[in-house]
């Protein structure tokens, strides 16, 4: 049998105020795998996933898990599972950790379940469980990144979307965000993963597709991507 997408988006055009940015835009993101989406700043990236939070009017097609999300408010997108990590992490500064991690719960009614998941978020990242009660503002953003990311699974998404996760942030930060997606896609979770380091996402991620002026231009295997001369010329500095 073959596997139906997660996630199914068919030539998608959007821009801003008559402004095109996306061409015809098709993607398809399958049950528990990561894709990354990558392409220099201003190929149109953060464009797609406003478009797909449906913040922003577009033609074409966007169907999740059955659900036909071009009618749909940005509102009812997330309440139907497709949740979005924000670059620049857009926390409750000064709201703590913990309560910025319930934030992301608010609309679930099974509290047991909150809680369940809420242990989770702390064994999935250790750092964040010793500064449950500090103010989100107050920390490193590496550490605002995790409760970002935290909060966005305390939603329970059927697919995360994360942009621009590892901006600014140490290498080695970096690699155990990278390690908590890997587990969290082993545990079911489907990732969407837009992001600027080109060699860093198709490290992790188990399909890509390349963005350039709005359209798409290589899509596959990560490793395939990684491995095409074309994608190592023009992003890989090879
Ligand atoms: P970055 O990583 O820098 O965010 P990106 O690939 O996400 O890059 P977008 O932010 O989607 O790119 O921008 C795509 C194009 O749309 C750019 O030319 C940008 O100037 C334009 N754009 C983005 N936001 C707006 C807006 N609110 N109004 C008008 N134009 C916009």
């Amino acid at each position: 049998a073959v596997k139906e997408p997660l996630l199914d988006v068919r030539a998608i055009s959007a821009g801003y105020g008559g402004m095109p940015v996306l061409h015809d835009v098709t993607l398809t993101v399958y049950p528990a795998e990561i894709v990354a989406l990558v392409g220099s700043n201003g190929a149109g990236k953060t464009t797609l996933l406003r478009t797909l939070s449906r913040v922003l009017s577009a033609t074409g097609g966007i169907v999740m898990n059955s659900h036909d999300l071009m009618p749909m408010t940005s509102d009812q997108v997330f309440a139907a599972g497709l949740v979005q990590v924000p670059e620049g992490r857009q926390l409750f500064d000064r709201m703590s950790v913990q309560d910025n991690l319930l934030m992301g719960a608010f609309r679930r009614t099974d509290k047991a379940a909150v809680a369940r998941d809420l242990d989770r978020m702390y064994a999935l990242f250790p750092r964040l469980s010793e500064r449950r009660r500090q103010l989100a503002g107050s920390m490193s953003g590496g550490e605002q990144q995790m409760c970002a990311m935290a909060r966005g699974l305390m939603a329970a998404p059927i697919l995360l979307m994360i942009d621009e996760m590892s901006l600014g942030l140490a290498p080695v930060i970096v690699e155990q965000l990278m390690g908590v997606l890997t587990t969290i896609r082993d545990e079911g979770v489907t990732v969407l993963l837009v992001e600027q380091d080109v060699n860093l996402a198709l490290s992790t991620a188990d399909r890509g597709y390349v963005m350039e002026t709005g359209s798409i231009v290589h899509s596959g295997p990560a490793k395939q991507l990684i491995d095409d001369p074309e994608v190592q010329r023009a992003y890989l500095g090879l």
